[in-house]
């Protein structure tokens, strides 16, 4: 039996986390809940030098590439403790068996077993 309410709480305080995380570099958007927007904010605007404008796009591409992957980690992570509300956590989408509870302890918002782990990458949201 997995102890739901244990993953509930890790799951709430990573949630809380990549919240604050994410609300520095980006704002909710708020037509679809699922998608953050990162923010040109504290990327400097006025100065016209192209190397610095070099440097912004840079670092503009890093905070996209940055927003995605705390953006799926915030998805696996709605997407778990919605799983928790509806009684279906701790089940592997790929083949329908119980996750193993390590796997669980390591990555509470884990989607599949360890025998499908190279297949949670390709799992629509
Ligand atoms: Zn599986």
């Amino acid at each position: 039996m997995i102890d739901t309410q244990k993953y509930k709480t890790q799951l709430e305080e990573l949630l809380a986390e990549l919240t604050a995380d994410l609300t520095e570099i980006g704002i909710h958007d708020p037509k679809n809940t699922e998608n953050w927007i990162e923010t040109t904010k504290d990327l400097g605007t006025s100065n016209a030098d192209p190397l610095d404008v070099a440097d912004r796009t840079e670092e503009w591409d890093e905070r996209k590439a940055t927003v995605a992957v705390l953006e799926t980690r915030y998805n696996n992570i709605t997407h778990a403790l919605a799983n928790i509300e509806a009684g279906t956590y701790g089940v592997c989408e790929i083949g329908g068996e119980e996750i193993e509870t390590d796997r669980l302890d390591a990555n509470p918002a884990a989607r599949t077993c360890k025998a499908h782990i190279e297949e949670e990458a390709n799992l629509p949201n």
